[in-house]
């Protein structure tokens, strides 16, 4: 097929279709499990004049399986460019390593991913680079907060626990005004709820383990990129200054697993965020429940944000009931639904995000970013909506 009609199709056919292996004809793409490719006397000239991604030379600075899952999850970001990695982590890592260098400044949102936190408030500000953490549901606090060396600002499409979005396009608007680069990690929505790079993000992260793989069996990440602020070859220069120094390469393994996710991403998301409305609006009737956050139901802050910008609203879930020895009651009294740490998968799981995933933030921080302890998250799986319901019915009826 060629590129024009590919760009045309719908992003549903854009996840199905990608283009036989040349060689074999295979409409799987093999595995390319090589970790180290043989040189020609003309290839060791290529690669001596420069020449990278269209030659192998060893698996961590790239490989076959590697750059058809980044070529697949270009043509579903809508990107210019991507880069997959061995994690969500590596990706976040890489590319703030690859951008920013001492002295530079970040603002992110105060409810970012747990590790992402942790790095950007411990781990980087010792390369000094220093982060202002703000909300970011409000431009002005993003206003306030940059200055004369902000490089990046930092955000997650729907963030944990309370599934806020941010005022995007306003934060898009400003920093483009200013030349900052607006960086979105958008694991908890997936490219089938949001692509972010439509918007004018510059870069879009996800973990991949979590809604592309789908099935928890493979660790990953991307890093996309269709930027007017940057050069298209940042990623490319990223990948030799970056990623081959930090070892975050792909396993070719895994990129296969991913690029299979990928062809079911859209019915499974589908079924996802169907599941979650339902759940949602069970719960938010509950007696048992005191509140639900989900972006989808009118009570959410951001209803009205999420209804123009992801208006499919997402799988994840969190309701609130009493305190967290009781959370961990019901959550362990589930039985269809897995209570454990990640989420995006086709089960349904559950956690308590207080302690599993803000454990290292203060007290007073925490009341303030409405972060609770009788808060359990959800994302929905694929089950039947009916079986789910009854699960967390009798879950709740301990309390
Ligand atoms: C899981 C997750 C990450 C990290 O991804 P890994 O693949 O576990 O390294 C980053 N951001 C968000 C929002 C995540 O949920």
């Amino acid at each position: 097929m060629k590129d024009e009609k590919r760009e045309k199709l719908s992003l549903d056919s854009k996840m199905v279709y990608y283009p036989p292996e040349p060689g074999s004809m295979s409409i799987s793409d093999p595995i390319y499990m090589a970790s180290n490719y043989q040189y020609t006397e003309e290839i060791y000239q290529r690669v001596l004049d420069g020449e990278r991604k269209s030659v192998n030379i060893y698996s961590r600075c790239g490989n076959p399986s590697e750059y058809k899952f980044e070529d697949q999850i270009c043509w579903i970001e809508g990107g210019d460019a991507c880069l997959a990695t061995a994690s969500g982590m590596a990706a976040i890592a890489i590319t703030l390593f690859g951008l920013l260098k001492g002295g530079d400044h970040i603002v992110a949102d105060w409810t970012t991913y747990s590790t992402t936190h942790e790095f950007l408030d411990h781990r980087f500000t010792d390369f000094g680079v220093k982060t202002s953490f703000v909300d970011t549901a409000d431009v002005n606090n993003v206003r306030k907060a940059i200055q004369s060396n902000t490089k990046v600002i930092y955000f997650e499409t729907i963030a944990n626990p309370t599934m806020k979005i941010p005022d995007m396009e306003a934060i898009i608007k400003l920093a483009h005004e200013k030349g900052i680069i607006v960086i979105c990690d958008n694991t908890f929505a997936s490219p089938y709820v949001f692509r972010p790079l439509d918007w004018g993000v510059d870069l879009v992260l996800e973990s991949a383990t979590k809604f592309i793989g789908g099935h928890n069996d493979a660790l990953g990440g991307t890093i996309t990129m269709k930027s007017k602020l940057m050069p298209e070859d940042t990623l490319e220069k990223i990948r030799w200054s970056t990623l081959t120094k930090l070892g975050g390469a792909l396993s070719p393994f895994n990129a296969w697993l991913l690029l299979r996710g990928i062809q079911t991403l859209h019915l499974r998301a589908e079924r996802m965020c169907q599941n979650a409305m339902i759940l949602a609006k069970h719960l938010e009737s509950h007696p048992k429940v005191q509140r639900v956050w989900y972006p989808g139901l009118p009570s959410h802050p951001q209803h009205e944000i999420a209804k123009k910008l992801l208006p499919k609203f997402g799988a994840m879930i969190t309701f609130e009931i009493g305190d967290e020895p009781t959370a961990v009651r019901v959550l362990d009294a589930l039985e269809l639904s897995t209570f454990g740490a990640s989420l995006g998968g086709v089960r349904t799981t559950t956690q308590v995000p207080s302690t599993m995933a803000f454990l290292d933030i203060p007290p007073d921080q925490k009341a303030e970013m409405n972060i609770r302890d009788g808060m359990i998250r959800i994302s929905a799986g694929i089950e039947d909506a009916q079986d789910l319901i009854a699960d967390f019915d009798e879950a709740l009826k301990i309390i």
